[in-house]
């Protein structure tokens, strides 16, 4: 696996850098755990936001 790039800000990651995290069954791939903790932070907004519409 050579071509790796953040989910959140898209930049290549070079290899052995990269922050991984598994949600739901699927491993994402991040150039930090910034952009990791952004990407969690988003997800759990997301979430909250739809239960309080619903
Ligand atoms: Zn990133």
């Amino acid at each position: 696996m050579a071509d790796q790039t953040c989910a959140v800000c898209g930049m290549h990651i070079n290899e052995g850098h990269a922050v991984t995290e598994e949600r739901d069954g699927v491993t994402h791939q991040f150039c930090s755990e910034g952009c990791r903790d952004a990407f969690l932070n988003d997800q759990g907004a997301s979430d909250q936001m739809g239960g309080m519409i619903s």
